[in-house]
């Protein structure tokens, strides 16, 4: 398929002409053509409208017609072939093996929703039946969830498949009955077009109004926020840095009708190594920690960015192994000259933290484009830690502070101060149950997932997960989004009191057609 610049708007094909945009190879330098024109307003105000079109008839869709349509641009997007890994590759430097992993995550989290659509129970169908002899007389009440209406969606940089136009946002805004309206990422526009014309594809093979998709060029500061600012849009899915996320925020919040906006923002993910697992796994856990946090160039948003260690010989040899690993590490490709050029500049401000040691890099850059990522282990006490708020800020890219504290007192004591988290990760053997039983609790308050024994990079597609977690991780720690409960987001519910059946939606009439498991008087029932 041949990728043209164009964006899309309903059934139309478009070159902006608002200005233009290249992806830029962050291999070499080099610009990629064509070039993407941005949008206009009037532009963004035709998406918006055209998924206010489609919202009744997309929300009203049976539960088998979104499921189809979700398994129609998984097959869409695997119609594409090695055209749609080639140029990922080639916009992002992420090697094709990891692109292939993605678009098979892509695809299953596209299934994953078809199945969460078919089961039904997102909608939380509810009946309570009329008691017409109580004093007072309870009326026919009913409960299930709608969707919210059309959604914008930010794709991420770092997951131009799985977290991108056909990600999991627009997955679960899809699968709750919600048109979207994605904003693409200027780092990899050509991709963006090839998946964005598959679910152009879907919405007409499957019969949709053509309002229930659409894919925009543009700046951020312009095109984005004037789609955020449009009376049409109802949630704003957003994953990228703090202050473009902070910044959506605001502008949902000034709207005359304010929206809910679900920013992934940033997280620096503790990992704990209680003292008896360190005793006897030090050098092991040294490779696994610089495995993990050098992976992917550690453009990871659970990459492992803090380390709490209880001063010993075990941390010692820790760390000098370590330190052994990282300079090993061979300097790696970011995705973009501002993402590689952020990393520096964290870099050097760590550097200059007179309270820091640095440990150990990786090898030096390997290309002369500046665009490679030098990994870094740095070094501080307890104290030092809690004193100074730059050593607590993510520095995007493959660069840890490892923080020595005296006991759990004040590893516990630490993580109280700690900003929310997506992830937290706790090495322990049985020996160090007790520990971590005191730890739990204040992670619990601080993070989306608390994990044992493994590192936080790596998150399953599945119904348990949970990538979300207290601000500044992400805007609302009251939700996820990766997994099947990421829906939640984009559905409200609505109750529906003494209201005839022959007007009550599908999910709510007594025949309950969709044989849904709903609970009737308070307890489950499938009939
Ligand atoms: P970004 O700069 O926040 O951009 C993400 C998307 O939001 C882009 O489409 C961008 O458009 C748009 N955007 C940014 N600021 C905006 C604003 N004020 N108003 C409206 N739209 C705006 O993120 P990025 O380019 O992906 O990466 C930069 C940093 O984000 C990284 O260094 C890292 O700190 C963080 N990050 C975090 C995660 C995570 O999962 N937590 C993942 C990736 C990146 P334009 O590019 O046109 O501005």
């Amino acid at each position: 398929m041949e990728i043209r610049g164009e964006m899309l708007i309903g059934r139309q094909q478009i070159v902006g002409t608002n200005g233009a945009v290249c992806a830029i190879n962050p291999a070499n330098g080099e610009k990629l053509s064509p070039e993407f024109g941005y949008a206009t307003n009037e532009q963004v105000d035709l998406a918006c409208e055209l998924a206010s079109q489609a919202d009744d008839s997309f929300r009203y869709t049976s539960l088998e017609q979104r499921a189809l349509f979700l398994e129609t641009i998984a097959q869409e997007i695997f119609n594409i072939g090695p055209a749609l890994i080639e140029r990922a590759h080639l916009e992002t430097g992420l090697p094709v093996a990891r692109l292939e992993g993605e678009r098979g995550r892509t695809v299953n989290q596209l299934k994953l929703f078809a199945k969460v659509v078919r089961d039904g129970d997102f909608l939380s169908a509810t009946l309570d039946s009329a008691l017409p002899d109580r004093v007072p007389p309870r009326p026919d009440l009913r409960m299930q969830k709608i969707a919210l209406g059309p959604v914008a969606v930010f794709g991420a940089s770092n997951f131009p498949l799985a977290f991108s136009v056909a990600g999991g946002d627009t997955a679960s805004a899809f699968a709750a009955g919600c048109p979207v309206v994605v904003k693409a990422h200027n780092a990899h526009p050509g991709t963006s077009e090839l998946v964005g014309k598959a679910i152009q594809k879907a919405v007409q093979t499957c019969n949709l109004h053509e309002g229930v998709f659409s894919m925009l060029i543009g700046a951020g500061a312009a095109v984005g926020q004037h789609l955020v600012s449009h009376p049409a849009i109802q949630a704003v899915g957003f994953t990228g840095s703090r202050s473009g996320g902070l910044s959506l925020l605001r502008t949902a919040q000034a709207r005359h009708v304010p929206i809910p906006v679900y920013a992934e923002m940033s997280s620096i993910n503790p990992v704990y190594l209680l003292p008896d697992v360190l005793e006897n796994n030090a050098e092991s856990l040294a490779k696994d920690f610089i495995d993990s946090l050098t992976l992917g160039a550690g453009q990871f948003c659970t990459n492992p960015g803090l380390v709490f260690l209880k001063k010993s010989d075990a941390a010692t040899r820790f760390i000098e192994a370590a330190k052994v690993a990282m300079a090993q590490k061979a300097a790696q490709t970011m995705l973009t000259p501002g993402i590689a050029h952020a990393f520096h500049q964290g870099t050097e401000k760590l550097k200059q933290q007179i309270t820091l040691d640095v440990l150990a890099e990786g090898l030096p850059s390997t290309t002369p484009t500046g665009y490679q990522a030098q990994g870094m282990i740095s070094l501080c006490n307890a104290r030092d830690f809690i004193a100074n708020a730059a050593l607590q800020e993510e520095v995007f890219g493959p660069s840890s502070v490892i923080v020595m504290c005296d006991d759990l007192e004040q590893t516990i004591a630490i993580t109280k101060l700690l900003e929310g988290q997506l992830t937290a990760t706790v090495h322990a053997t049985s020996a160090d149950h007790e520990a971590a039983a005191r730890l739990i609790p204040v992670l619990e308050r601080k993070v989306g997932r608390i994990l044992f024994n493994g590192f936080p990079t790596g998150v399953e597609v599945c119904h348990s997960m949970v990538h979300g977690g207290p601000f500044p991780a992400t805007s609302d720690s009251r939700t996820t989004s990766v997994g099947a409960t990421a829906i939640d987001r984009f559905l409200r519910p609505v109750c529906y009191q003494a209201i005839p059946e022959q007007l009550l939606p599908s999910a709510l009439k007594n025949s309950n057609e969709w044989k849904l498991n709903r609970l009737v008087d308070g307890a489950f029932s499938a009939s």
